[in-house]
């Protein structure tokens, strides 16, 4: 698979680290907080479009927003992690 980094351009997914989903902002710690526990541990693994974090550790080391269909694994769009909206 291939991941199309903004600054690097094409370039095999062996030189990314995963992460994960790219999740809203984290809730505020509260001891037993639902909210909390839920978003530390629990994933949401859709079957189709979901939004990832990736780092470009042997490129850029920059990290990604990348939008991919996880039924085919298509890319669909990438990112800088930095300009995400918080
Ligand atoms: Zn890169």
């Amino acid at each position: 698979m291939i991941i199309p980094c903004p600054y690097c351009g094409p370039r095999d997914t062996s030189e990314f680290f995963f992460r994960g989903e790219a999740r809203p902002q984290r809730p505020q710690y509260e001891d037993g907080s639902d909210a909390f526990v839920d978003h530390v541990y629990e994933r949401v693994n859709n079957a189709g479009a979901q939004v990832e974090h990736w780092y470009h550790a042997a490129g850029c080391r920059t990290w990604l927003l990348v939008k991919r269909d996880t039924r085919t694994h298509a890319f669909l769009s990438v990112t800088l992690a930095s300009e995400q909206k918080r």
